[in-house]
């Protein structure tokens, strides 16, 4: 098997099969290597919200990109199985003037950028979500159109089944050292197997570290701490 490809994905969690995805998409070739199966972090295990009410612009540009995204899901990825995306309207309360505040400042923020969320009192608040106890609700925010999956778990898998339809590769190993070479990256798996690609993804979810080898010699090897998501090419270069 060719094992040298233009992007190495490591991690088929929702991050890792959304940019092998949308690699292939742009005409990218995409290799994805997963120690488990997919999904089989924390993509499996969350709520499933899917909400346009955070507070930095960056972030809510991002989540309206996402909402948007996941309105199609089922016409854009044609999974076998629907993950039910449903828009029922997304509610922050507030107890504490402190947090009124900050929701309204979000909520001010997210209109200047398009978004509808709405600054509601309690009696309001009482009308969109009729199981809520207003007792000790000063109010809070309120967005139609954010929502849930029904089947959170069945995003990844979405963007896998879409990924492979479309010729992505996942190979089942994990990953035990990324070394920085000069065309690029070799990716060294437990079983003894590598890949070689010119540009390396790490989507290993939060908290993971790189094992030892960052890009160094093994007799110089001791644990270089730094975190998947934050090891950058140049970064492993200088440490070697
Ligand atoms: C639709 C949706 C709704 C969400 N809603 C919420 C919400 O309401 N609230 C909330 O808090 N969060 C929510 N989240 C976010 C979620 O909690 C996680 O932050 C997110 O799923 C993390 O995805 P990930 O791909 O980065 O990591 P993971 O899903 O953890 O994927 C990482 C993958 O990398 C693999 N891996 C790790 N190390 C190696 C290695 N050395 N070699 C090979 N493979 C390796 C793991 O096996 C795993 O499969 C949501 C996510 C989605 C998709």
């Amino acid at each position: 098997m060719n094992n040298t490809v233009d992007v190495v994905v490591i991690g088929a969690g929702v991050t890792g099969m959304s940019i092998a995805w949308h690699l292939v998409d742009a005409g990218v070739r995409a290799l994805v290597v997963e120690r488990t199966g997919v999904g089989a972090g924390q993509s499996s295990i969350q709520l499933g919200g899917v909400r346009t009410q955070w507070t930095a612009a960056e972030t809510i540009r991002m989540a309206q990109q996402a909402l948007a995204f996941y309105q199609d899901i089922g016409a854009t990825l044609r999974p076998s199985v629907d993950p039910a995306f449903d828009p029922c309207g997304y509610a922050f309360v507030a107890t504490t003037q402190q947090t009124m505040l900050a929701l309204a400042a979000g909520a001010r923020l997210q209109q200047e950028m398009g978004s509808p969320t709405e600054v509601l009192g309690p009696d309001e608040m009482a009308r969109r979500v009729p199981a809520l106890r207003t007792a000790e609700v000063l109010g809070g925010t309120y967005n139609a159109h954010d929502g849930y999956f029904d089947r959170p778990d069945q995003v990844a898998a979405a963007f896998a089944e879409a990924a492979r339809r479309r010729g992505v590769r996942l190979m089942n190993s994990t990953v035990d050292a990324l070394r920085a070479g000069s065309g690029g990256w070799r990716v060294e798996l437990a079983d003894g197997r590598h890949v070689e690609a010119a540009h390396a993804v790490v989507a290993a979810g939060r908290g993971q570290r790189i094992p030892d080898r960052c890009g160094r010699s093994r007799s110089s090897d001791r644990a270089c701490g730094c975190r998947w998501s934050s090891c950058r090419p140049v970064r492993c270069r200088r440490r070697s």
